[in-house]
């Protein structure tokens, strides 16, 4: 059993989707500080595989829940990080019921969950809110560019309205609530079938299979790793601001760029190859503003994007 860190602030602290790839890295940062951190999850996208290191902290328990019933615990809680919601255009192609009702129903059980025990809320939201942007870089004043019936809008629109949701228990109810709109974060702990850029690159280059680039890999994204996410989230949650506020690494790149640089951190024979844009209103820009973000949260990224791919691919080469 690991002792937690010293810490004369212990909180008791739930974790909603602890199993995923970002709530398992920030409940573990969670528990190294010396809190106590009680995580949920229903499996829905994340893996048992990620539990088993907070596992080994004396102060870690876990419980199989789906946020979708109502959440009913016998102790004080102070804080609540939802990081519950399956987030690739894998899954919402395969699960997009699952993924609305988790962001509303889910949503509403965490906020008067966090009501009765009179908890901070932090959501994690995300870019996607801002849809296709038309503004570029994204600042948290643009109302976004969603198409509300497409693919995508299982998770862009459940996401909006869980902020709209958010806010109104913070109006009605004067709820403490956080915001923080999240970037394409990538790291250890990412599913490696997840479909997303990171890892699918990743896993092709280190069986020296070829990169798949969809459309002409002209579309841009900005990559932030996850420890400075996880920093993010934890010094917003810890601050007198609501948000929403933008959470990601302002480093912009194409997605050959990023296909190159990996073929080349992995020491890879692969090569690149173009394939047909699959899914549907894949953002052709992305890149946050993060001038809020360092201005009341005093946050900003740390680890550069090469440092942080060098480290993902080797974890993906052990795991
Ligand atoms: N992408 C790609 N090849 C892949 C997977 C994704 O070129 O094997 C592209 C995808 O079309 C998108 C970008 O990489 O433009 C980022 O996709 P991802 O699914 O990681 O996240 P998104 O930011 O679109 O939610």
């Amino acid at each position: 059993m690991k002792k937690t860190g010293k810490s004369d602030f212990v909180k008791t602290i739930i974790v909603a989707g602890a199993a995923g790839f970002i709530g398992s890295n920030l409940s573990e940062r969670l528990l190294k500080e010396g809190n106590r951190v009680i995580g949920i999850d229903n499996f829905a996208s994340s893996s048992r595989k990620n539990i088993e290191p907070l596992s080994e902290f004396e102060n870690f328990s876990f419980f199989e829940h789906d946020v979708q019933e109502p959440l009913e615990l016998g102790e004080n809680v102070s804080q609540v990080y939802n990081c519950a919601s399956p987030a690739s255009p894998i899954d919402f192609a395969k699960i997009p019921i699952e993924i609305l009702m988790t962001n509303s129903l889910g949503m509403k059980n965490l906020l008067d969950f966090c009501l009765q025990k009179k908890a901070r809320l932090l959501q994690t939201s995300t870019s996607e809110v801002y849809g296709d942007p038309l503004v570029h870089p994204q600042k948290e004043s643009y109302w976004g560019n969603v198409n509300p019936l497409g693919e995508r809008s299982c998770y862009d629109e459940a996401k909006r309205f869980a902020e709209a949701l958010i806010m109104a228990y913070k109006r009605k109810y004067s709820l403490e609530v956080r915001i923080a709109r999240i970037f394409n974060t990538y790291g250890p702990r990412m599913r490696k079938d997840d479909g997303r850029v990171v890892p699918s690159f990743i896993e092709q280059a280190l069986h020296n299979q070829p990169i798949t680039v969809f459309g002409e890999g002209k579309q841009t994204r900005s990559f932030c790793y996850v420890s400075d996410q996880v920093d993010g989230l934890v010094k917003l949650m810890n601050s007198g601001f609501t948000g929403p506020v933008n959470i990601g690494n302002p480093v912009e790149i194409t997605m050959i760029e990023l296909a190159e640089k990996i073929i080349e951190l992995a020491n890879s024979k692969s090569k690149v190859i173009f394939k047909p844009l699959i899914h549907a209103d894949d953002p052709k820009k992305r890149k946050p503003d993060i001038s809020l973000a360092k201005e009341k949260l005093g946050w900003e990224p740390k680890v550069h994007w090469e440092e942080g791919m060098k480290k993902t691919i080797e974890w993906f080469r052990k795991n």
